[in-house]
């Protein structure tokens, strides 16, 4: 298995008939994670020949439904699936008591899963450790509106990551604001997953181009780009000069060290 991304949903927070919601199978060391866990990413493992019994860990960004809805589906299944191995599931303040309700609701009790369930209020600019995937929460200003302050405190958080694996580094905005929030999160970064569901392409190839990210993998794809995505191609044309790849459902990407193309692009 070689360490790669797989784009299970492509799509923003409204799935089309060409998109489903967000979710990438991340593939490192021959072991199995998840970035996010949008509708029906559970399903769409099977797609690719993926085992959910096989995912070590789950990291979510927010809980926006588009980016968390499978996961109470992705835990029954392991159930049913027999699953004995650890599920480690990440996600900001909130995740542990979402997750656990989520399980209540639906008349299920986290001890009899049959599974070991390990559940993560992640602090951002921490770092958490799954085999030799190491993750990185930072926050977005996504959610930074007074009114969602006023009304859920700072369970209103919205993350992206930075992940490092054996030999390379995976940088995943999550939902932003702006580009720019990227800035300092950005070094070093061999591909950029970056989302297009609440900015202009143009702000993105800008950034890319001065932050010299060798890779950028634009995903969580708005209405106005879903079935027309060259637009996405034709705003970083002139723009930005590194590897453009624009996500369709089931797009790979194989992940590996760029520091020797780093170097070419100008
Ligand atoms: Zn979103």
């Amino acid at each position: 298995m070689p360490d790669e991304i797989i784009v299970l949903g492509s799509s923003s927070g409204l799935p089309t008939e060409r998109r489903f919601a967000p979710g990438y199978a991340l593939t490192a060391a021959g072991k199995l994670f998840l970035l996010d866990c949008g509708a029906p990413a559970s399903t769409l493992l099977y797609r690719y020949q993926l085992d959910p019994v096989d995912v070590e860990a789950i990291f979510l960004s927010h809980w926006h439904m588009d980016h968390v809805a499978s996961l109470g589906l992705f835990l029954s299944q392991n159930r049913l699936l027999k699953r004995l191995g650890p599920l480690a599931v990440y996600g900001p303040r909130g995740t542990r008591g979402k997750v656990r309700r989520l399980l209540s609701d639906s008349f299920l009790l986290a001890d009899e899963l049959g599974y070991p369930l390990n559940l993560t209020n992640i602090e951002c600019n921490e770092s958490y450790q799954e085999a030799l995937l190491r993750v990185t929460y930072f926050k977005t200003q996504h959610l930074e509106r007074p009114k969602l302050k006023t009304q859920f405190g700072s369970k209103a958080t919205a993350c992206g990551m930075v992940i490092d694996g054996p030999g390379w580094r995976v940088v995943y905005s999550g939902d932003l604001s702006s580009s720019q929030e990227l800035g300092p999160y950005i070094e070093g970064c061999d591909l950029l997953i970056h989302e297009m569901a609440h900015l202009p392409p143009e702000e993105v190839a800008t950034f890319a181009a001065t932050a010299k990210i060798p890779h950028v993998l634009i995903s969580h794809i708005g209405p106005e780009f879903d079935e027309a995505p060259e637009k996405i191609v034709e705003a970083f044309a002139g723009i930005y000069r590194g590897q453009l790849t624009v996500a369709e459902d089931g797009t790979r990407v194989a992940l590996k060290s760029t520091s020797r193309q780093k170097k070419q692009v100008s």
